[in-house]
């Protein structure tokens, strides 16, 4: 499961440029494809759009406490910062862009980030897990193992020992800062 997944992108360029009515045609059914995209697009967007909803109302009921992140500008319902307990943090994005859609770039903006107590990332489990979320402080963002230590890389990149020099090699060039 992919969380940022809203850049629904449609290139529709290079269908039937040419003005024959074979051309024309052509542009029709491509255009027919299109549309079946958007609201194959659509569909999904809005499947993922809910599932993050229910992510953040099921974390809610396991005791995370929520603030809108960016009050009073933004409800909580569209982006929140929780806090767990244990010291876990997340950010959850559920945008829905009526009325601006259509000329907002996406209709749905998702997207849930999760950080243990050390800070580091961790990734955001199918559906909302506690213990999937614990067992992340010990996962690899590369290898994906699990491993008992995890070291930081960039900023808040989490890695096991084994990868830790190619992920600094990879991910902090010259001038970044921690
Ligand atoms: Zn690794």
């Amino acid at each position: 499961m992919q969380w940022q997944s809203s850049g629904a992108i449609y290139h529709e360029t290079g269908v039937g440029s040419r003005g024959s009515s074979r051309g024309c045609r052509r542009q029709e059914r491509a255009a027919g494809r299109i549309q079946q995209a958007r609201t194959d697009e659509m569909k999904n967007n809005h499947i993922e759009f809910q599932k993050a909803n229910e992510f953040r109302n099921a974390a809610l009921a396991d005791g995370w406490i929520a603030k809108p992140t960016y009050a009073p500008h933004e409800p909580i319902e569209s982006a929140a910062s929780l806090k767990h307990s244990e010291g876990y943090k997340m950010m959850i994005i559920t945008r829905d862009n009526i009325p601006e859609y259509p000329n907002a770039k996406n209709r749905y903006e998702i997207d849930i980030s999760i950080w243990g107590s050390d800070g580091l990332h961790i990734d955001t489990p199918p559906e909302y897990n506690m213990q999937m979320i614990r067992n992340g402080t010990k996962k690899c963002d590369n290898c994906k193992q699990i491993v008992d230590k995890t070291f930081r890389y960039s900023f808040a990149g989490r890695c096991c020992e084994q990868c830790l020099p190619k992920m600094r090699e990879q991910y902090e060039k010259s001038g970044w800062c921690d």
